[in-house]
């Protein structure tokens, strides 16, 4: 029987770990704030907003969530983050992507503080990142990299492959993995045979954004597999397709008209030693991280500290 790797268990684990710093941080001086900009309408986007909203008030750190229209100009958002930039009581300002097609996202990164990019988007953080230095790390990889220790999963000397190369998921997660001394391979869309690629993998990480695109004959018997895509499927073809081993999750799509599926397919993960599900394996990770760094990024602020002092442990 595979490991299910359960996201919310370590979630609890983390926040737990954060209450008394966030006590420490409202007796001596404040509680952490975090500012969250959400422009325009994206159903999936006020969804993770919401969740991290709500984990702040759960922790007791300060949230407040900026609303602008899908209509907002580049300037405009880097003057709402300009002004976010300037207030001391804000330690973390989160942009949530993707912003409005008229808005340049890469400009908007630009313009967070560094000191309170809580997501490690900023180029300045990510050159962080590559070199090892402290800094924040963008929340799900490093997330992931929490589930595996957290799980005595080993990395060292062992063949990692990530598919996918965002700037969000795929590349710093191959960072994080070639940090911890894993062999890493990355794949993409323009990989050719990616089944192989990924059939090598002590560790495979799928951050695809493509529902069960990772077959069974991509798992080599026994590897830790970890889903970090979030489909939304609304056809109930696809679904029979994917779940035709799974009733209950059939069963699910009849209730509700839509599931969320992540890149694995059933069979993929029936073959590994150890998965993350879909919900509840790498999703609740990325909000847990995204709480750390804000909290790193106010004892930096407030009491002086390191990140490497305060990176979770
Ligand atoms: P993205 O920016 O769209 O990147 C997807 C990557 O997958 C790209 O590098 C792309 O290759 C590659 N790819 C696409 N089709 C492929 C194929 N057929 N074969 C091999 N590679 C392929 O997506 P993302 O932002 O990294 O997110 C990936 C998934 O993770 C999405 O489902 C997203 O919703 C989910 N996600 C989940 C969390 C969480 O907290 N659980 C957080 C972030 C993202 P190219 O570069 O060649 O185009």
């Amino acid at each position: 029987m595979a490991l299910v790797l359960e996201g919310k268990r370590v979630r609890d684990e983390i926040q737990t770990g954060l209450k008394p710093r966030i006590d420490e941080l409202r007796r001596l001086e404040r509680p952490p704030g975090l500012a969250v900009i959400l422009a325009g309408d994206n159903a999936a986007s006020e969804i993770y907003v919401r969740n991290k909203v709500k984990a702040c008030q759960e922790l007791g750190i300060v949230s407040e969530k900026h609303t602008p229209p899908g209509s907002i100009t580049t300037g405009e958002l880097l003057e709402l983050i300009d002004s976010l930039n300037r207030r001391p009581e804000i330690d973390g300002i989160l942009v949530q992507m993707p912003l409005p097609s008229g808005v340049d996202s890469r400009q908007a990164l630009l313009g967070v503080d560094p000191e309170k990019d809580v997501d490690g988007f900023h180029p300045l953080n990510v050159g962080h990142l590559v070199n090892g230095r402290p800094g924040p790390r963008p929340c799900t990889p490093s997330g992931i990299m929490e589930l595996l220790r957290r799980n005595n999963i080993a990395v060292a000397g062992r063949r990692a492959v990530v598919v996918g190369r965002s700037d969000i998921v795929g590349k710093p997660m191959a960072i994080l993995l070639m940090h911890a001394h894993a062999t890493v391979t990355i794949c993409h869309s323009r990989t050719s045979n990616l089944a192989e690629e990924c059939r090598r993998a002590d560790i495979l990480v799928a951050a695809i954004g493509r529902p069960a695109l990772v077959r069974g004959d991509f798992v080599r018997e026994g590897a830790v597999v970890i889903d970090v895509g979030m489909n939304r499927i609304a056809s109930r073809e696809e679904a029979a397709r994917i779940f035709e081993h799974a009733p209950e999750k059939l069963a699910e799509f009849d209730r509700k008209g839509n599931l969320l599926v992540g890149d694995v397919h059933p069979e993929a993960a029936a073959r590994a030693g150890a998965y993350t599900p879909v919900p509840g394996g790498v999703g609740p990770l990325t909000i847990a991280m995204l709480m750390s760094n804000t909290v790193q990024l106010a004892e930096r602020r407030l009491l002086g500290r390191t990140m490497a002092e305060t990176a979770p442990g």
